[in-house]
């Protein structure tokens, strides 16, 4: 199956990148949300500024199209400084990033997606430049070696990563805040859907507006993509307004269920539940039979299957819960034994 799937919180191509970029936020009076994150960040922009020292060095953890890269956006515009826009995969030498480091300005931000995927090479060079703003590097070899230290103008590192369990301690803590961003709650969601039809003005109604936002998944990223696709059936099929018709027939369409599950959602539970029998099964043998990586399972479906309540992380694998067979109609069969598996220990 096509990982370009509508309800994936990856960006899916150029056009959705743009299409994503235009709907950012640029100040934190404009972003959504009414999470302590927000605050605490307007607390530090603020006392850095007065101190006109750069903000501290923050790590963004939670799945893909919660916000991350719009915060990073965010502070470097109302830090007013600029935004230098990076990623673990893409630093693969330390002289990627001792080029970028030695760059940036006083007071800039440079964000770094994916830090998790850091190469360790490369991951120890941020350590004195995060702390002391320099980079130590050695030069020639044998007996003419000798060490450059670089100073760096200060600057505020924004790490950003589906995984913060994958981050190794000694970087982990060089952040001075470290937050994790969770699902949006509904009602975000609506005011995300009803800030983008209006940007990209598309008259709708309010029960429409209601109905996206239950569907997208806890996600703004995906509201915003559903919202994109509606528009174009409904200028297709109707007369271009967002009604509940447009918006229920639209989604039917790109296969999206009345929970927000789309097709790779629903195949992973059935997996679950008519391979391994409810499970607990481990996500590597889900992956195998899925023809999907286990990453992709672990970053982008799971996190929502979890929170929706469809899914369970025991000791020992994954399992599916009763709202998972009521929500696809399968019929749960006890297992053999009396225990109850729902009973098991969470990780
Ligand atoms: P991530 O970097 O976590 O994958 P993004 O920062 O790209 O996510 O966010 C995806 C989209 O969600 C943005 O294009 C924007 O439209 C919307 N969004 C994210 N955070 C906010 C926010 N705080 N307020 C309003 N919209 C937001």
């Amino acid at each position: 199956m096509s990982r370009e799937k509508i309800i994936t919180a990856q960006s899916t191509g150029q056009e959705d990148e743009q299409f994503n970029i235009a709907l950012r936020p640029r100040t934190l009076g404009e972003c959504i949300g009414g999470g302590e994150l927000l605050e605490k960040l307007r607390i530090s922009i603020a006392a850095a500024r007065g101190r006109n020292e750069p903000m501290e060095h923050v790590l963004l953890h939670g799945p893909p199209g919660l916000g991350k890269t719009t915060l990073a956006y965010v502070i470097a515009h109302e830090m007013g400084t600029n935004l230098k826009v990076s990623s673990g995969p893409a630093l693969t030498r330390p002289s990627d990033l001792i080029g970028i480091l030695t760059n940036l300005e006083a007071r800039d931000v440079l964000f770094i997606d994916e830090i998790h995927r850091l190469s360790p090479a490369v991951e120890e060079y941020i350590y004195p430049a995060m702390e002391d703003f320099k980079v130590d590097f050695v030069v020639d070899s044998g007996m003419h070696s000798r060490t450059i230290n670089l100073p760096l103008k200060p600057f505020t590192l924004i790490g950003a990563t589906t995984r913060a369990g994958l981050l190794s301690p000694p970087l982990r803590t060089r952040f001075g805040i470290n937050h994790h961003l969770d699902f949006w709650p509904v009602e975000d969601l609506r005011l995300r859907c009803a800030m983008t039809a209006e940007m990209i003005r598309v008259p709708c109604d309010g029960d429409a507006l209601d109905l996206l936002a239950a569907r997208a998944r806890g996600t703004p990223r995906i509201a915003n993509r559903l919202l994109r696709r509606c528009r174009d059936y409904a200028q297709v099929k109707g007369d271009g307004r967002l009604t509940t018709g447009a918006v229920t027939a639209a989604l039917k369409l790109e296969g999206i269920d009345a929970l927000g599950l789309d097709e790779l959602d629903r195949r992973f539970l059935r997996v679950i539940l008519d391979v391994y029998k409810g499970g607990p099964v481990g996500i590597e043998a889900v992956a195998a039979t899925l023809g999907e990586e286990t990453d992709t399972l672990v970053d982008v479906v799971e996190p929502y299957l979890l929170q929706a309540g469809l899914l369970a992380r025991t000791r020992r694998g994954r399992l599916a819960t009763m709202k998972a067979y009521e929500h696809l109609g399968v019929p749960y069969t006890p297992p053999p034994e009396n225990g109850s598996l729902f009973d098991s220990e969470s990780v």
